[in-house]
């Protein structure tokens, strides 16, 4: 058995740890695309220093950088039974390098999660977590930015996959566990199996 999905929601929804959930829930790694990239800048390697001061400014990095790093994930072994990613496609342009790639290797996805909640509740919760974390992205005019980059890129990228009939939307307004529940309960009720 096998779960390719995707998470799509804005900054602050609540993807990266719904994410991490359930992908263990279904057995497969998940990838975040941000949390790659913190990774990179933290450890100074060359890709850090090439996206550093575009993540910092909120702005999307060039699509043909991000699609080769989820390409190169992707390939790996613990990625041949699915897996989750969270943060990419995070507009059309990527939607077609994932088609791509996943064409060439005669894979498909299963579903589409997409995490909805209301734009102050992202902003009231953004907020929180720049006082928590203190990620240099998560300033008050930095998080407006890409909320806006969210609404005018990558929300598109539901209506396609939504005409593909992939599109499993979840209010992501709830207790962790109510939200983990309703994903999977929604995704099950695709054909998909849970492990253990
Ligand atoms: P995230 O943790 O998903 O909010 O991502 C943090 C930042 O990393 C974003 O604001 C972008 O600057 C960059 N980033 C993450 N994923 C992508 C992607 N798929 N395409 C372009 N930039 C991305």
């Amino acid at each position: 058995m096998t779960a390719r999905l995707l998470i799509v929601g804005p900054q602050g929804s609540g993807k990266g740890t719904q994410g991490v959930r359930i992908a263990e829930a279904f057995g497969v790694p998940a990838i975040s695309t941000g949390d790659t990239f913190r990774a990179a800048i933290r450890d100074q390697t060359p890709l850090g220093v090439e996206v550093k001061a575009i993540i910092e400014a909120g702005n999307l990095v060039p699509d043909e950088v991000t699609s080769a790093v989820v390409r190169e994930r992707l390939a790996q072994d613990d990625a041949a039974p699915g897996f989750l990613l969270d943060g990419y496609p995070r507009n059309l342009g990527q939607v077609n390098d994932l088609d791509a790639f996943l064409e060439s290797r005669d894979e498909q996805l299963d579903a589409v999660i997409e995490l909805s909640v209301p734009r102050q509740e992202s902003i009231d919760r953004l907020i929180t977590r720049a006082a928590e974390q203190g990620r240099t992205d998560d300033t008050a005019e930095v998080i407006a930015h890409r909320l806006s980059i969210y609404e005018n890129e990558t929300a598109p990228i539901l209506g396609v996959y939504g005409e593909r009939g992939l599109v499993v939307s979840i209010d992501g307004v709830g207790t962790l566990d109510e939200i983990t529940e309703r994903i999977v309960t929604a995704l099950v009720a695709r054909g998909l199996t849970p492990q253990g």
